[in-house]
C-alpha cells in the first residue's frame, strides 16, 4: 500500500492520542509555503500559530541549528553552556529583565513565573499572599497549574482536583479587578493581547491601571507575552507600546522559531527568591534551543523588521476593508501588528472553521481564535507579494463558503 494522506491520517487516529483532528501531513516547509506529502503546496497565514516568526527553515536559523548539533546538545544545568549565557545577555540588553529562567515552552515559562510570584511573596510578605488574579477567557497553557489559570472552563474541566488561590476577574474592566485585589494577591496575570481567547486587546488604559493596583498591593504584574512577544506586534515585546512594564514577562512560541524554548524574564530582586533547588528543568536552556534562539532574537530585533510588521499589517486591513464593501462579513481588525483577529459578523458567527477548511483547499493555511474569530499570524517577514498571493487564495476560499 501506499503511503499516502491517506494512509498517514489513518495511521494518526490509530497510533496518536485523539487529542487533535489533522486534516493534512506536512512534508516541507520553506519561508511562508509549505507542502504536504502528496507536493500541494501552501501559503502559510498560521505561522505554527505565531511561532514561525521568520518562517519556516530561514537559513540563518538552519545554519545555527545545524553548527551548534556538531557541537554540543546537551549537558543538562549541573554545567553552564554559552549559548544559554549569551542568549539570557543579549535578551536582559533588550528588555526591562535582568534575568530570565529557561524552559521548554509557553506552559513551562508560565508555571515558573506563577511559582516565583509565589515565593517572592512568602520571602517578602507573608504565606497568606498567595491568590493570583487571572482574567475570563485568558489562555496560559495546559499544566494544570496553567490550565487552572486559564479563564477558559472548558480546557480544566474533568481534571479536578486543581489547585486553589486563582480568581478571575473579567478583562479591560478595572473596577472589577480594583474590587478582587487584595493585600492577598501575590500576582496579577495577564496577556497582553488575549490570544487563544480571541484575539482580544488589553486597552492601554486598562494596563496601566492594573500596573498601578499591583503597585498599591504590592502584588507582581505578570505579563504572558507567549503569543505577542518576539516581534509579533511590531515591537520586541507588547509592553513595549503600551507605557506598562511588568515584573516578570514570559515567552516562548516564536522564542525558537519552531524550535521547542520558552523563557520567564524578571528582576534581580524578583529572581532572588529561585535560589538554588527551588525550581528547575533538564532540557530548560539547552544549547540547541538557546544557540537557535539568539540567532531568531538577532534577526527579529532590528528597526527593519519591526517597521516590516505594520507594513504587512495594513495590506491584510486593506484586503478585509475592501471585501466588506461587497458584504459585511468581517469586523474591525483586532490584535496587533501581526498577530490579526478578524470577527465574523451577524449569521457568520460560530463558522469560523468553515473558512479555515475552505482556506486549505485553496492553499492557505490560516487559523481561528474561538468560533467567531479569523486569526492571522504570518511570518514576520513573509514576502509582500507570498501575503498578497495567500490573501487572493484565501479570497477564493471566502467567495466558496459565502456562497
Ligand atoms: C500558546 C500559549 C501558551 C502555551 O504555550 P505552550 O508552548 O503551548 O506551552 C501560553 N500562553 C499563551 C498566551 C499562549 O498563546
Amino acid at each position: 500500500m501506499e503511503k499516502d494522506s491517506t494512509y498517514y491520517l489513518d495511521k494518526f487516529k490509530d497510533v496518536m492520542a485523539p487529542t487533535y483532528g489533522p486534516q493534512i501531513v506536512v512534508d516541507r516547509g520553506e519561508g511562508s509555503r509549505l507542502w504536504d506529502i502528496e507536493g500541494k503546496e501552501y501559503m502559510d497565514l498560521a505561522g505554527g500559530i505565531a511561532v514561525l516568526g521568520v518562517g519556516h527553515c530561514h537559513p540563518k536559523v538552519v545554519e545555527t541549528l545545524k553548527e551548534q548539533a556538531g557541537k554540543l546538545w546537551h549537558v543538562s544545568n549541573i554545567f553552564a553552556n554559552k549559548p544559554a549565557i549569551d542568549f539570557a545577555d543579549k535578551l536582559t540588553d533588550a528588555t526591562f529583565a535582568e534575568q530570565i529562567f529557561l524552559s521548554n515552552s509557553g506552559a513551562e515559562a508560565n508555571e515558573a513565573a506563577l511559582k516565583l510570584a509565589r515565593r517572592y511573596a512568602v520571602d517578602n510578605f507573608n504565606e497568606e499572599k498567595c491568590e493570583i488574579i487571572t482574567f475570563h477567557n485568558s489562555f496560559h497553557g495546559r499544566t494544570l497549574f496553567t490550565v487552572t489559570v486559564g479563564g477558559q472552563e472548558k480546557y480544566r474541566s474533568g481534571f479536578g482536583p486543581t489547585p486553589g488561590g486563582i480568581t478571575y476577574a473579567e478583562f479591560n474592566n478595572l473596577e472589577d479587578v480594583k474590587q478582587k485585589i487584595s493585600e492577598k494577591t501575590c500576582a496579577v496575570i495577564m496577556e497582553p493581547i488575549q490570544g487563544e481567547g480571541g484575539v482580544i486587546n488589553a486597552t492601554d488604559e486598562f494596563a496601566q491601571g492594573v500596573r498601578e493596583l499591583c503597585d498599591q498591593h504590592q502584588a507582581l504584574l505578570i505579563f504572558d507575552e507567549v503569543q505577542t512577544g518576539f516581534g509579533r506586534t511590531g515591537s520586541l515585546y507588547a509592553y513595549q507600546q503600551m507605557g506598562v512594564t511588568p515584573d516578570i514577562l514570559t515567552s516562548a512560541k516564536a522564542l525558537g522559531a519552531g524550535f521547542p524554548i520558552g523563557a520567564m524574564l524578571t528582576t534581580k530582586k524578583i529572581a532572588a527568591s529561585f535560589v538554588v533547588g527551588t525550581h528547575g528543568s533538564t532540557y530548560g536552556g539547552n544549547p540547541l534551543g538557546t544557540a537557535v534562539a539568539g540567532t531568531v532574537l538577532d534577526l527579529i530585533n532590528t528597526p527593519e523588521v519591526l517597521e516590516g510588521v505594520q507594513k504587512r499589517r495594513m495590506i491584510i486591513e486593506e484586503f478585509f476593508a475592501e471585501l466588506n464593501q461587497e458584504e459585511e462579513v468581517f469586523g474591525a481588525l483586532r490584535g496587533k501588528g501581526l498577530l490579526t483577529g478578524i470577527p465574523l459578523l451577524g449569521a457568520w458567527k460560530g463558522k469560523a472553521r468553515e473558512f479555515l477548511v475552505a482556506g486549505l483547499k485553496e492553499g492557505v493555511m490560516i487559523l481561528v481564535a474561538g468560533p467567531d474569530v479569523i486569526r492571522m499570524a504570518p511570518s514576520l517577514i513573509i514576502p509582500e507579494e507570498d501575503l498578497k498571493e495567500a490573501l487572493k487564495r484565501f479570497k477564493r476560499a471566502i467567495k466558496k463558503v459565502l456562497a
